[in-house]
Protein backbone atom coordinates (compact mmCIF):
# COMPACT_ATOMS: atom_id res chain seq x y z
CA UNK A 1 0.00 0.00 0.00
CA UNK A 2 1.42 2.96 -1.00
CA UNK A 3 1.41 6.29 1.19
CA UNK A 4 -0.60 7.86 -0.80
CA UNK A 5 -3.17 5.42 0.15
CA UNK A 6 -2.88 5.09 3.27
CA UNK A 7 -3.66 8.88 3.73
CA UNK A 8 -6.95 8.82 1.58
CA UNK A 9 -7.96 5.79 3.99
CA UNK A 10 -7.25 7.83 7.14
CA UNK A 11 -10.13 10.05 8.44
CA UNK A 12 -10.04 13.61 9.10
CA UNK A 13 -9.17 13.56 13.16
CA UNK A 14 -6.29 10.52 12.39
CA UNK A 15 -5.02 12.82 9.01
CA UNK A 16 -5.04 15.91 12.05
CA UNK A 17 -2.67 13.47 14.34
CA UNK A 18 -0.55 11.95 11.84
CA UNK A 19 0.29 15.69 10.29
CA UNK A 20 0.93 16.80 13.78
CA UNK A 21 3.34 13.55 14.71
CA UNK A 22 5.28 14.19 11.58
CA UNK A 23 5.55 18.38 11.66
CA UNK A 24 8.13 20.41 11.97
CA UNK A 25 7.85 23.33 14.43
CA UNK A 26 9.28 26.79 13.11
CA UNK A 27 9.21 29.49 15.32
CA UNK A 28 8.99 32.31 12.71
CA UNK A 29 11.00 35.16 15.89
CA UNK A 30 13.95 32.81 14.94
CA UNK A 31 13.96 34.32 11.48
CA UNK A 32 12.40 37.86 12.39
CA UNK A 33 14.11 41.04 13.10
CA UNK A 34 12.36 41.89 16.45
CA UNK A 35 9.96 44.72 15.07
CA UNK A 36 8.61 41.60 13.24
CA UNK A 37 10.20 42.70 9.55
CA UNK A 38 11.65 40.19 7.21
CA UNK A 39 15.85 39.71 8.21
CA UNK A 40 17.24 42.02 6.33
CA UNK A 41 20.59 40.09 5.62
CA UNK A 42 19.42 37.43 4.79
CA UNK A 43 16.89 37.63 1.49
CA UNK A 44 17.28 33.84 0.80
CA UNK A 45 15.31 33.15 4.11
CA UNK A 46 12.34 35.66 2.81
CA UNK A 47 10.07 32.66 0.26
CA UNK A 48 10.25 30.62 3.14
CA UNK A 49 9.03 33.15 5.91
CA UNK A 50 6.34 34.01 3.46
CA UNK A 51 4.67 30.97 3.58
CA UNK A 52 4.64 30.63 6.76
CA UNK A 53 3.24 34.09 6.72
CA UNK A 54 0.78 33.56 4.61
CA UNK A 55 -0.41 30.22 7.13
CA UNK A 56 -0.52 32.42 9.86
CA UNK A 57 -2.85 35.35 8.07
CA UNK A 58 -5.00 32.35 7.07
CA UNK A 59 -5.17 30.90 10.44
CA UNK A 60 -5.22 33.69 13.04
CA UNK A 61 -8.48 34.16 13.68
CA UNK A 62 -9.64 30.51 13.18
CA UNK A 63 -11.68 29.21 16.21
CA UNK A 64 -9.51 26.58 18.27
CA UNK A 65 -10.12 23.43 16.39
CA UNK A 66 -11.08 24.35 13.28
CA UNK A 67 -9.15 24.60 9.93
CA UNK A 68 -9.69 26.95 6.81
CA UNK A 69 -7.62 26.29 3.52
CA UNK A 70 -5.14 28.43 1.66
CA UNK A 71 -4.10 29.53 -1.37
CA UNK A 72 -0.58 28.31 -0.97
CA UNK A 73 -0.12 25.45 -3.92
CA UNK A 74 1.10 21.82 -2.53
CA UNK A 75 5.09 21.95 -3.72
CA UNK A 76 5.32 18.33 -3.54
CA UNK A 77 5.00 15.93 -6.46
CA UNK A 78 3.95 12.51 -5.58
CA UNK A 79 4.32 9.86 -8.15
CA UNK A 80 6.45 12.53 -9.96
CA UNK A 81 3.23 14.53 -10.70
CA UNK A 82 2.27 18.12 -9.20
CA UNK A 83 0.21 17.76 -6.17
CA UNK A 84 -3.51 19.49 -6.47
CA UNK A 85 -3.26 20.23 -3.04
CA UNK A 86 -3.79 23.86 -1.42
CA UNK A 87 -2.31 23.45 2.10
CA UNK A 88 -4.99 23.38 5.26
CA UNK A 89 -4.51 25.40 8.12
CA UNK A 90 -5.87 24.46 11.21
CA UNK A 91 -5.80 26.44 14.79
CA UNK A 92 -5.00 22.92 17.30
CA UNK A 93 -6.24 23.24 20.71
CA UNK A 94 -2.74 24.41 22.04
CA UNK A 95 -2.76 27.02 20.04
CA UNK A 96 -0.32 25.89 17.76
CA UNK A 97 -1.04 25.89 13.72
CA UNK A 98 -0.76 23.03 11.96
CA UNK A 99 -0.63 23.26 8.05
CA UNK A 100 -0.23 20.63 5.96
CA UNK A 101 -1.72 19.30 2.67
CA UNK A 102 -5.16 17.69 2.68
CA UNK A 103 -4.58 15.70 -1.08
CA UNK A 104 -0.79 14.13 0.06
CA UNK A 105 -0.71 14.74 4.17
CA UNK A 106 2.57 16.22 3.02
CA UNK A 107 4.06 19.64 3.79
CA UNK A 108 3.17 19.34 7.43
CA UNK A 109 4.62 22.55 9.30
CA UNK A 110 3.25 23.27 13.04
CA UNK A 111 3.59 27.26 13.46
CA UNK A 112 4.13 28.00 17.53
CA UNK A 113 4.98 31.88 18.65
CA UNK A 114 2.76 33.21 16.07
CA UNK A 115 0.35 35.28 17.83
CA UNK A 116 2.71 38.71 17.76
CA UNK A 117 3.81 38.53 14.09
CA UNK A 118 2.35 40.88 11.83
CA UNK A 119 0.62 38.84 10.03
CA UNK A 120 -1.85 37.70 13.14
CA UNK A 121 -4.32 41.02 12.50
CA UNK A 122 -7.02 41.88 10.10
CA UNK A 123 -6.27 42.53 6.49
CA UNK A 124 -8.13 44.71 5.08
CA UNK A 125 -7.89 47.39 7.55
CA UNK A 126 -8.50 50.80 5.89
CA UNK A 127 -5.28 52.19 7.50
CA UNK A 128 -2.64 51.40 4.08
CA UNK A 129 -4.72 53.40 1.98
CA UNK A 130 -5.05 56.43 4.20
CA UNK A 131 -1.55 56.54 4.65
CA UNK A 132 -1.64 57.06 0.55
CA UNK A 133 -4.22 59.23 0.56
CA UNK A 134 -2.05 61.74 2.94
CA UNK A 135 0.36 61.95 0.37
CA UNK A 136 -2.31 63.50 -1.81
CA UNK A 137 -2.82 66.44 0.14
CA UNK A 138 -2.28 69.96 -0.87
CA UNK A 139 0.28 71.49 1.13
CA UNK A 140 -1.13 74.81 -0.17
CA UNK A 141 -4.65 74.58 1.29
CA UNK A 142 -2.55 72.86 4.58
CA UNK A 143 -0.64 75.94 4.87
CA UNK A 144 -3.95 77.79 4.56
CA UNK A 145 -5.23 76.03 7.66
CA UNK A 146 -2.56 76.13 9.45
CA UNK A 147 -2.17 80.21 9.09
CA UNK A 148 -5.00 81.51 8.17
CA UNK A 149 -6.62 83.33 11.39
CA UNK A 150 -10.51 82.42 11.61
CA UNK A 151 -11.76 82.85 15.03
CA UNK A 152 -14.18 80.17 15.48
CA UNK A 153 -13.59 77.67 12.99
CA UNK A 154 -11.59 74.62 13.17
CA UNK A 155 -10.08 72.91 10.86
CA UNK A 156 -9.39 69.14 10.17
CA UNK A 157 -7.50 66.89 7.65
CA UNK A 158 -10.15 64.00 6.22
CA UNK A 159 -7.58 61.38 5.78
CA UNK A 160 -9.68 59.59 3.50
CA UNK A 161 -9.93 61.93 1.07
CA UNK A 162 -6.85 64.29 1.70
CA UNK A 163 -8.88 66.96 1.61
CA UNK A 164 -8.67 69.62 4.28
CA UNK A 165 -12.39 70.37 5.72
CA UNK A 166 -12.96 73.48 7.96
CA UNK A 167 -16.34 73.71 10.32
CA UNK A 168 -17.75 76.65 12.39
CA UNK A 169 -17.59 75.39 16.24
CA UNK A 170 -21.24 76.73 15.94
CA UNK A 171 -22.12 73.89 14.39
CA UNK A 172 -20.35 71.81 16.94
CA UNK A 173 -21.82 73.58 19.56
CA UNK A 174 -25.53 72.93 17.98
CA UNK A 175 -25.03 69.61 18.50
CA UNK A 176 -25.14 70.07 21.66
CA UNK A 177 -28.22 71.35 21.87
CA UNK A 178 -27.38 75.50 21.46
CA UNK A 179 -29.97 77.31 19.30
CA UNK A 180 -28.94 77.94 15.50
CA UNK A 181 -28.42 81.28 14.27
CA UNK A 182 -29.78 83.58 11.90
CA UNK A 183 -28.16 81.94 9.32
CA UNK A 184 -28.66 78.70 10.01
CA UNK A 185 -31.14 77.48 7.38
CA UNK A 186 -29.00 78.14 4.83
CA UNK A 187 -27.40 75.19 2.65
CA UNK A 188 -23.99 76.30 4.03
CA UNK A 189 -25.26 75.75 7.48
CA UNK A 190 -26.78 72.29 6.61
CA UNK A 191 -23.64 71.24 5.34
CA UNK A 192 -21.19 72.35 8.25
CA UNK A 193 -23.90 70.70 10.58
CA UNK A 194 -23.90 67.84 9.07
CA UNK A 195 -19.79 67.86 8.42
CA UNK A 196 -20.11 68.39 12.52
CA UNK A 197 -21.95 65.42 12.91
CA UNK A 198 -19.49 63.27 10.93
CA UNK A 199 -16.50 64.97 13.01
CA UNK A 200 -18.49 64.05 16.67
CA UNK A 201 -19.16 60.14 15.44
CA UNK A 202 -15.70 59.95 13.74
CA UNK A 203 -14.09 56.90 15.64
CA UNK A 204 -11.64 55.76 13.45
CA UNK A 205 -9.45 58.71 13.07
CA UNK A 206 -10.03 60.08 10.01
CA UNK A 207 -10.41 63.05 11.11
CA UNK A 208 -7.42 64.78 12.27
CA UNK A 209 -7.18 68.34 13.66
CA UNK A 210 -4.96 70.88 12.17
CA UNK A 211 -3.43 73.02 14.61
CA UNK A 212 -3.22 76.22 13.77
CA UNK A 213 0.47 78.00 13.97
CA UNK A 214 1.68 79.14 17.38
CA UNK A 215 3.24 82.37 18.26
CA UNK A 216 5.88 80.60 19.63
CA UNK A 217 6.31 78.78 16.02
CA UNK A 218 5.40 82.38 14.11
CA UNK A 219 8.54 84.21 16.03
CA UNK A 220 11.09 81.22 15.41
CA UNK A 221 10.17 81.72 12.09
CA UNK A 222 11.26 85.08 11.78
CA UNK A 223 14.15 84.72 14.57
CA UNK A 224 16.00 82.37 11.94
CA UNK A 225 14.74 84.50 8.91
CA UNK A 226 16.67 87.28 11.03
CA UNK A 227 19.86 84.95 12.08
CA UNK A 228 19.94 84.15 8.32
CA UNK A 229 21.09 87.63 7.08
CA UNK A 230 24.38 89.51 6.97
CA UNK A 231 25.15 91.86 9.04
CA UNK A 232 23.82 94.89 8.47
CA UNK A 233 20.89 97.79 9.56
CA UNK A 234 18.38 95.49 8.41
CA UNK A 235 19.60 92.47 10.76
CA UNK A 236 19.86 95.02 13.53
CA UNK A 237 16.46 96.52 13.14
CA UNK A 238 14.64 92.94 13.07
CA UNK A 239 16.69 91.77 16.17
CA UNK A 240 15.31 94.96 17.76
CA UNK A 241 11.92 94.71 16.53
CA UNK A 242 11.87 90.70 18.13
CA UNK A 243 13.18 92.41 21.40
CA UNK A 244 9.96 94.49 21.20
CA UNK A 245 7.02 94.14 23.27
CA UNK A 246 4.61 92.80 20.33
CA UNK A 247 7.39 91.14 18.52
CA UNK A 248 5.40 89.67 15.73
CA UNK A 249 3.79 93.10 14.20
CA UNK A 250 6.96 94.65 15.48
CA UNK A 251 8.35 92.25 13.30
CA UNK A 252 6.03 92.52 10.27
CA UNK A 253 5.87 96.56 10.56
CA UNK A 254 9.87 96.68 9.86
CA UNK A 255 9.90 93.97 6.98
CA UNK A 256 6.78 96.35 5.27
CA UNK A 257 8.77 99.19 5.10
CA UNK A 258 12.03 97.64 2.92
CA UNK A 259 10.29 96.20 -0.06
CA UNK A 260 13.26 94.62 -1.02
CA UNK A 261 13.43 92.94 2.70
CA UNK A 262 9.74 92.37 2.42
CA UNK A 263 10.05 89.99 -0.96
CA UNK A 264 12.46 87.98 0.96
CA UNK A 265 10.87 87.62 4.06
CA UNK A 266 7.45 86.24 2.19
CA UNK A 267 9.34 84.21 -0.19
CA UNK A 268 11.41 82.58 3.44
CA UNK A 269 7.96 82.31 5.42
CA UNK A 270 6.66 80.13 2.32
CA UNK A 271 9.47 77.89 2.21
CA UNK A 272 9.09 77.74 6.38
CA UNK A 273 5.53 76.85 6.65
CA UNK A 274 5.64 74.52 3.84
CA UNK A 275 8.74 72.56 5.19
CA UNK A 276 6.62 73.15 8.87
CA UNK A 277 3.41 71.66 7.00
CA UNK A 278 5.47 68.85 5.08
CA UNK A 279 6.91 67.42 8.83
CA UNK A 280 3.46 67.72 10.38
CA UNK A 281 1.99 65.30 7.69
CA UNK A 282 4.85 62.90 7.92
CA UNK A 283 4.10 62.88 11.59
CA UNK A 284 0.21 61.94 10.87
CA UNK A 285 0.98 59.55 7.83
CA UNK A 286 4.12 57.71 10.63
CA UNK A 287 1.21 57.77 13.49
CA UNK A 288 -1.05 56.76 11.32
CA UNK A 289 0.69 53.39 9.94
CA UNK A 290 1.32 52.18 13.30
CA UNK A 291 -2.23 52.49 14.62
ZN1 LIG B 1 0.13 17.76 -1.48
Amino acid sequence: MTSQTRWNRLSDQQRLERAHSIAKTVDPWHWLEPDGSLPLEHPQLWPKVMRVAQAIEAGWDLPHGTARGTLLLCPKRPQRQPCPGQLRVTRRPDDQLLVFCPECGAEVTCIRNWQRTPWARPRCEPLPLEADQLGAVDLEDLVLAMTEEVEDWAAYLDARTGQVVSVPHESLRQLEGEPPSLFADSQLAAANLELARALQADATGRYIPIEPLSGRQKFSIMESFAAGLPAGPAREQLDQALQARSPLRCFLQTVSADPTLRSHWLAYETRALHDHAQAWLEEVRDESAFD
